[in-house]
């Protein structure tokens, strides 16, 4: 009787320790995947790399809508405000030069953006290796990364923005004119662009013009006074960067009036907006944005007054 007993609280304890074992709770990771997305356009190679993410306070940012609308908006897509919004770059290998569309936010804008170069190694390429830095405007987000600690990050690259843009930004009269709370946008620009303009590395551009085979700059001024989107292609396919010709993809796709208050001149900016818009829905061109939610490319079919935004399909066989 004693040795069964005995058995049985053998074999209980022993179930108890294998199920222990083998039922381990697993630690949640808490961490995403490694931020690029890659895919082909003709012959070129398009890897999109995340800088990361930042609580986007709608409510606050976007003008000509009412609370109602923009909830009602929020709702239809899920989302509550702050809307998580990314913020993303482009890398472009057209077979002979590697170009990059945008830095993301480096250490200008808190501790959720800053990632692009983490995922640019990632993606196998290092900062030595980018020939060419495209900037679709000078707004801290977008030109934070390319500097570390006041170094140049691309040391070998060049580094194109339109001249109008550079004029405005770098204008020190500008900087003093400006507000107090928006002297900033002034001094990040400075603080970007300065050890490249003091290495000869930094060359401004006028009108739309191709920078290099297969990359092209349209004008699209409005949200700053020399926004720039790259139209980017080959063998017959175009990409659409269009910078932040739009930032918030529940509202503003529905109804592209909406504006930000980013914008310097909201009625140029809508403008812009209105005519690429139409023009992509028309030609069915692929579009990538600085803050369309990663990875950030797809297409727009026109609907009703506006717009619906088809994100890319997934595709691993597109780059073998
Ligand atoms: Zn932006």
């Amino acid at each position: 009787m004693m040795i069964t007993w005995r058995l049985v609280m053998t074999s209980v304890l022993a179930s108890v320790l294998l199920s222990s074992l083998t039922n381990a709770a697993a630690p949640l990771q808490k961490t995403q995947a490694p931020g690029y997305y890659r895919t082909m356009l003709g012959d070129m190679e398009v890897t999109v790399l995340s800088d990361g993410t930042f609580p986007m306070p709608v409510g606050k940012l976007l003008a000509s809508i009412d609370a109602t609308d923009l909830s009602a908006a929020l709702t239809r897509s899920f989302l509550k405000d702050p809307v998580e919004a990314s913020v993303n770059g482009f890398l472009i290998n057209t077979g002979t030069k590697l170009v990059l569309i945008d830095s993301g936010a480096g250490q200008f804008f808190g501790p959720t953006l800053g990632n692009l170069v983490h995922n640019l190694r990632a993606a196998g390429y290092t900062p030595d290796q980018v020939d060419e830095v495209y900037i679709t405007h000078l707004h801290p987000d977008h030109i934070g990364g390319l500097v570390d600690h006041g170094k140049a990050v691309f040391k070998h690259a060049t580094v194109r923005i339109a001249k109008a843009e550079t004029d405005y930004w770098l204008n020190p009269d500008n900087l003093r004119g400006a507000p107090a709370d928006g002297k900033s946008g002034f001094e990040n620009a400075n603080a970007a662009l300065k050890p490249y303009s003091t290495s000869g590395q930094l060359k401004p551009f006028t009108g739309d013009q191709e920078l290099i085979a297969g990359i092209r700059a349209v004008t699209t001024a409005g949200h700053t006074p020399g926004h720039s989107v790259y139209v980017v292609q080959s063998r017959g396919e175009r990409l659409v960067l269009w910078g932040d010709l739009m930032h918030v993809a529940s509202v503003q796709f529905a109804n592209p009036s909406v504006t930000i208050v980013y914008d310097t001149d909201p009625a140029t900016a809508l403008v812009a907006r209105t005519r690429i818009f139409a023009d992509v829905a028309k030609s069915g061109e692929m579009v990538g944005g600085a803050h369309l939610p990663f990875p950030a490319l797809g297409h727009l079919r026109a609907v009703d007054a506006g717009y619906t935004y088809v994100p890319v399909n997934y595709t691993s066989l597109k780059i073998h």
